[in-house]
């Protein structure tokens, strides 16, 4: 035995007053192999504090101490530390307070007369009490599960319950009061677990649980409908399990119910709303398509598809979508892509229909997932009337754009807010520089605002406006433009904005302008030439009776000498006259039709005036009215390069204007040298201004620009006061300018005129000429009458007349009466100075004649004379090698004029060559 205890420590309270006791006590335990902590109190304090401060393995108490006892101990010891054996070591007790003890929880007692009893005592108390220990553990462990397992089923969600084989509840969580609506003291051992379903399903649903009882089989989700304690019905799903006693008979069953009312609900709002969306699908008025996208089977169409496409559900849901795109497939396919990655969403396709049309579509299409799947889903429209008014649009857009009219579109306020690229060229402004601008950039200023405003109120009060606009491009250019500004009103008749449609019609009105001048022109020189034709029958008229009048009288067979010179005077003067105006025509016709030519050549102006002054002295002296010529060059310095006729037709002009249109006074005729500035400004070039001076009648201001036009009078009224046809002036100015001058008046009514033409008088060098002028007079005073000439004409008579006149300047006159006679005629006469060639002649006209004489001789002086003076004829003459043209009748004048040229030509011809050389 001692064995057994030899090494357990063994921690004790001794409660003793005896100290021969108390070692009595360490004696025998230590002895029995105790390794002994032992604590001795002697008193109740002492023990009641040795209890507080430390745990013990035994107590070890006397029954009787001072003021003390084994009771009073046991009580103490027991409150304290209940676990810890307590053993009475006392001398003789009686029985009964023995068993008193052992009922008051004292686990033995050991009579001090027999101590040997000791170390059994303790080892008996330490063995129940490490079993008491044990047991109590393990039931601490129980009660320890319960609750852990109670606390779940509390607090789970699900509603934990135990039935017995009957159903009736032997255990409910108390959820259920959450669930159902009873607490669990309701439940348990009152209700069967089918009380609380729903009337209508009880039977069934309880028989179909006891058939799974009668089976002892494990359920899962066990749906049933219960009505709660507040009358709502509660869905629960109920799983379980049978409880099984050793012998595997049924004792009940153990499960949990959980709430799926929320969920059911759900899912019928689901299910309902799903019922809804379909609806909608269905009945949409979009054409609807749902479209699986692997392989473009068509799952679902709408009604409005159905009607859209032609086909039945039935006939759709069998289709390819690619049946009714038109689209190669391979291509649709990378579309539907794009539809299901939502890189797109909207297309523009065109469909086919059942009938085989084919529609513009726009198409939106999303993917849906139905069922884990993905879908597209497409809502078409049908676009082809947007589309048709697109095209239409964009046909307006184009016509506009490349119009050749200005198309501006502004606000209502005249903001620019478009114009066509036509508006650009009209204007000379950008696109950019227009838009946002008020049309007033265009603006002349040449329009009165009153233009502006009646413009506004009338497109304001929501009317089209028409006009013309003088407007001003970007360069400050003006032109004109015609508008019409129409108002755009909008669907509740506000003005919102206007367009102006606008056309360039600058050059239009400047053709009319220019029709308008014609037309005024035509119409006045129609009413001149009616004037004309009445002057020119009276100026014709008066002539003709003259000389009809008096060679009637010249038959009178008792005349007198002088009365026959007297009115074969007449008939002179008249045919004179006849023949100025005749010539004035042909001249003014030549100009007309461009065939007058400048012939130039060098000529001394000094002399040709002094010629013309001479010829006309006598006739204003005759009117008693001073003449006189100032010429401001030497004689020596007076050549220039000039058409001489030319001048010489100018100058006679406007003195026979003068002479004619003076009746007292006197008449200047000159020259001055001007300076003038050439047109390079490199040189300054020369010209004389020829003046005709006159002391008449005058001009009134306001015609003395007309008196230069063809047929004009200064006064139409005074047509029958003085003679003439209203040519002379139109006929000079049109030489004075193809001589390269110009001629102006200056003119006061009853003082006189002074007529001024210029002409370019290039070759003068200031210096003197070194022309041989003395033979100056001889020419000039026409003294010559040792010519020798040749008539070459097949008119007898003509050829006579001529001869009368000419014997005045010629000692020898040789006949010829064709081409070939005069080229005969001239051989054998070298020296002949004049060939008056006629050109009409039988065998060889005077124009082959000529050319073949200029074959041997260049210096023979030849005159062409023609019997109809023909537009051209004279260059043709010239053109022929003649040196001169006349026409017939040849009269004294002329003839005069032809000797003056030969002989010019005779003195001046080193001159001339030398001059020609240098013109070559
Ligand atoms: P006309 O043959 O009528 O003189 P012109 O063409 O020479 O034709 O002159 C036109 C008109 O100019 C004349 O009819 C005359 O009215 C006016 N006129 C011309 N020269 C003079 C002048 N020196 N003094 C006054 N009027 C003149």
């Amino acid at each position: 035995m001692g064995k057994d205890i030899e090494s357990i420590e063994l921690k004790v309270l001794v409660l003793e007053d005896s100290i021969r006791d108390m070692e009595l006590i360490s004696e025998m335990l230590s002895d029995a192999g105790y390794n002994l902590d032992l604590t001795h109190v002697e008193d109740e304090f002492g023990f009641t504090s040795a209890l507080k401060k430390s745990d013990y393995d035994i107590i070890l108490s006397d029954f009787k101490l001072p003021g003390f006892d084994a009771f009073g101990a046991l009580e103490i010891s027991r409150k304290i530390c209940p676990e810890v054996p307590f053993i009475c070591v006392s001398g003789s007790i009686g029985e009964e307070t023995a068993i008193e003890l052992l009922k008051l929880g004292a686990v033995d007692y050991v009579l001090k007369d027999r101590p040997e009893r000791l170390p059994f005592a303790v080892k008996r108390a330490l063995d129940e009490a490490k079993k008491k220990t044990a047991h109590l553990k393990s039931i601490q462990d129980l009660q320890e599960s319960e609750h852990r397992f109670r606390q779940v089923a509390e607090t789970a969600h699900e509603w934990i319950w135990e039935v017995d084989k009957n159903g009736l509840y032997t255990y409910v969580s108390s959820v259920v009061e959450t669930l159902i609506g009873f607490s669990p003291e309701e439940m348990v051992g009152r209700n069967y677990f089918y009380d609380s379903f729903i009337p209508e399903k009880k039977e069934e649903l309880k028989n179909a649980a006891f058939e799974i009882f009668s089976r002892k089989e494990t359920f899962r989700n066990f749906e049933n409908q219960n009505i709660h304690k507040n009358g709502n019905i509660v869905i629960l799903s109920t799983s379980g399990s049978p409880i099984l006693d050793k012998d595997g008979n049924l004792t009940g069953y153990r499960g949990v119910d959980e709430d799926i009312t929320e969920q059911r609900r759900a899912e019928k709002a689901l299910s309902e709303s799903e019922k809804k969306f379909r609806k909608l699908f269905q009945n949409h008025a979009a054409v609807k398509l749902i479209i699986d996208p692997e392989n473009g089977k068509i799952v679902e169409a709408n009604l409005a598809a159905i009607e859209f496409y032609g086909w039945s559900l039935n006939e759709l849901q069998k289709m390819n979508i690619s049946q009714i795109n038109t689209l190669p497939q391979e291509v649709l396919q990378k579309e539907i892509e794009k539809a299901l990655k939502k890189k797109k969403v909207q297309f523009e396709f065109k469909h086919r229909k059942v009938d085989g049309s084919i529609v513009d579509v726009e198409v939106f299409s999303s993917s849906i997932k139905i069922g884990g799947k993905l879908f597209l889903h497409s809502i078409i429209h049908d676009i082809s009337e947007r589309k048709k008014a697109e095209e239409k649009i964009k046909l307006l857009n184009r016509a506009i754009e490349s119009s050749s009219i200005s198309v501006v579109i502004t606000d209502r306020v005249g903001t620019i807010e478009y114009v066509n690229p036509f508006s650009e060229n009209a204007t000379g402004y950008s696109f950019n520089e227009l838009i946002g601008k008020n049309p007033r950039i265009l603006k002349s200023g040449n329009q009165p605002n009153e233009f502006y405003e009646d413009l506004w109120n009338t497109i304001l009060s929501g009317k089209n406006w028409e006009g013309e606009f003088h407007n001003k491009r970007k360069n400050g250019q003006l032109y004109w433009e015609k508008a019409v500004i129409s108002p755009i009103v909008n669907s509740e008749g506000v003005v919102t904005n206007f367009v102006a449609i606008k056309e360039d019609i600058t050059e239009r009105k400047r053709i009319l302008k220019e029709l308008v001048a014609a037309k005024e022109k035509a119409e006045e020189s129609e009413k001149l030439k009616s004037a004309f034709l009445a002057n020119m029958s009276h100026e014709i008229r008066t002539p003709m009776n003259g000389i009809l009048g008096f060679a009637e009288l010249l038959k009178e067979p008792d005349l007198s000498g002088e009365q026959q010179k007297y009115f074969i005077s007449i008939i002179e003067k008249s045919g004179a006259r006849m023949l100025n105006i005749i010539n004035d025509i042909v001249d003014i016709s030549k100009i007309e039709a461009g065939q007058m030519r400048v012939e130039k050549k060098e000529t001394n102006i000094n002399e040709q005036l002094e010629y013309i002054y001479n010829f006309f002295k006598p006739e204003v002296e005759a009117k008693a009215i001073n003449f006189s010529l100032h010429c401001a060059l030497p004689v020596g310095e007076a050549y220039l390069i000039t058409d001489r006729e030319k001048v010489y037709a100018i100058l006679t002009n406007l003195v026979k204007n003068a002479i004619k249109y003076t009746d007292t006074g006197s008449i200047e005729m000159g020259y001055l040298l001007k300076t003038e500035p050439a047109s390079d400004n490199t040189r300054a070039g020369y010209q004389l201004e020829f003046y005709v001076k006159d002391t008449g009648i005058g001009i009134e201001k306001d015609r003395q620009e007309a008196i230069f036009e063809r047929f004009i009078q200064a006064d139409i009224t005074d047509i029958m006061a003085r003679q003439g046809a209203g040519l002379g002036l139109s006929i000079a100015k049109a030489y004075v300018e193809m001589l390269g001058g110009n001629i102006r008046v200056e003119s006061e009514m009853g003082k006189g005129s002074v007529f001024y033409f210029t002409i370019p008088f290039s070759n003068y060098n200031g210096k003197q000429s070194n022309i041989d002028i003395e033979n100056r007079n001889n020419e000039n005073g026409f003294q010559q009458n040792n010519l020798k000439a040749i008539i070459a004409d097949d008119d007898k008579f003509s050829a006579k007349l001529l001869s009368i006149e000419l014997s005045k300047f010629c000692n020898e006159i040789i006949f010829a009466e064709t081409g070939a006679a005069a080229v005969e005629a001239f051989g054998k006469n070298p020296d002949t100075d004049l060939i008056f060639m006629d050109i009409q002649m039988p065998e060889m006209n005077g124009y082959e004649a000529t050319r073949q004489i200029r074959q041997f001789n260049t210096d023979v002086f030849i005159i062409a004379v023609t019997a109809f003076a023909l537009a051209g004829d004279r260059e043709i003459a010239l053109d022929n090698g003649c040196n001169e043209y006349i026409s017939k009748p040849i009269i004294k004048d002329e003839l005069k004029t032809m000797i003056q040229k030969y002989l010019h030509k005779r003195i001046t011809k080193p001159s001339i060559s030398k001059m020609e050389n240098d013109l070559r």
